[in-house]
């Protein structure tokens, strides 16, 4: 695509995500599943293109937040299973049996609510168990004393007509931090499917992995893994990525193509609210992206760019659609080239800036800015 036009935009390298899936892969036990996570349209890469990458690469599921997430792969031509992690609306049900959406089940009330619609609809519906082991966000909240009661409850739900129980599985809420609260959250989960099973009820896939467990604690892989932010070439923690880490490669960089560069005398105020004011007779570099394309306000005077190679500051506030930069002795800059916004190091830069984590910027990516496929870079 060419991409001398655009204004601004995300090049998204099939080929890091490539290398990631398979570096990942290579990490697991022969016969254990991948899961690759598309929600937030593939954090921000373009759930699409990334849905079907990861389809052809090998990985046995997808999994999206809602339900229309999920209607999305299946546009694009997505054949293999999809589980929709998040509760689904009543009225949508239709659309997880028209489509064969994966549904995550949290509570037997609504195990009884998809039952009944698959009923209806003489199908069945492929449902996920999920149990709450620490994370405190959805699930059946597994807890010693009430260990009976619950798994009864469980089993109930299994056995519902039109349902087919193919997975149970969890979710780690400090797996890049604390050990022992993680495998806390193991122990539930294998005390819980051990419970089942003594009630007549297996699992084809148990599942508790993400990223950070991937990494960390292989133990925890069981039938499959649901990796998000390590396919995208990040780690969960900085930690994480230590001196020995896989060597993740960055799949997104954003580049914005410089709209005017002059030359303003010191003293000049930039930008809005004129918290930046020229100290010497400087190059400025106009930059059409804001924080309407996702870039982050807070970064306003903080952050720098890379022009010609060049690390470049931002100067005065990030305005909406453009944010000034300094150029002031890089050689040759002129309109119509290059800065790059994100690359690996510039994002995890921007987000410890931003007080906030990779995820989140690479979801923020607006729609305004066009994805660019690149592969055999
Ligand atoms: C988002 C998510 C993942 C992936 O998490 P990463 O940290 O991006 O690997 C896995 N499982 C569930 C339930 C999630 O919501």
């Amino acid at each position: 695509m060419d991409t001398t036009k655009m204004r601004t935009w995300a090049e998204i390298d099939l080929s890091a995500l490539e290398h990631n899936y398979r570096t990942l892969r290579a990490m697991l036990a022969p016969g254990c599943r991948f899961l690759g996570l598309c929600k937030a349209n593939a954090y921000g890469h373009g759930a699409a293109v990334i849905g079907k990458k990861l389809e052809e690469l090998g990985a046995e599921m997808l999994a999206v937040a809602c339900v229309s997430e999920a209607v999305e792969l299946r546009r694009s031509g997505v054949t293999a299973p999809i589980l929709c992690l998040g509760e689904t609306p009543e009225e949508c049900y239709p659309l997880l049996l028209e489509h064969h959406i994966t549904q995550m089940a949290e509570d037997l009330e609504t195990g009884e609510k998809l039952s009944a619609a698959a009923q209806r609809a003489g199908e069945t519906l492929t449902v996920n168990v999920k149990l709450d082991t620490g994370m405190s966000r959805l699930g059946f909240f597994w807890e010693a004393d009430r260990a009976d009661e619950t798994a009864d409850e469980m089993a109930r739900l299994c056995r519902l007509p039109g349902l087919e129980a193919e997975g149970l599985f969890t979710h780690f809420s400090d797996a890049d931090g604390s050990e022992e609260y993680t495998m806390g959250q193991f122990t539930k989960f294998l005390d819980a499917k051990a419970a089942l099973e003594a009630r007549g009820i297996t699992f084809q896939i148990c599942h508790c992995a993400s990223s950070a467990a991937v990494l960390n604690y292989p133990c925890t892989h069981l039938d499959m893994v649901r990796p998000g932010i390590a396919l995208y070439g990040y780690y969960p923690a900085q930690e994480l990525k230590g001196l020995d880490g896989p060597g993740l490669e960055p799949v997104m960089t954003v580049k914005s193509r410089i709209s005017a560069v002059r030359a303003l005398p010191k003293g000049t105020y930039v930008s809005y609210g004129r918290t930046a004011r020229l100290e010497r007779d400087s190059l400025l570099a106009v930059v059409p992206i804001g924080y309407g394309d996702g870039y982050p306000r807070s970064l306003s005077n903080r952050m720098t760019m890379k022009i010609r190679g060049a690390e470049c500051p931002i100067v005065g506030r990030v305005c909406m659609d453009m944010c000034m930069v300094d150029v002031t002795g890089v050689p040759g800059v002129q309109a119509g080239d290059t800065a790059v916004v994100y690359d690996g190091p510039l994002l995890e830069r921007a987000a410890q800036l931003a007080g906030t984590i990779p995820y989140e910027l690479l979801c923020a990516v607006s729609p305004r800015v066009p994805r660019v496929y690149l592969e055999n870079q």
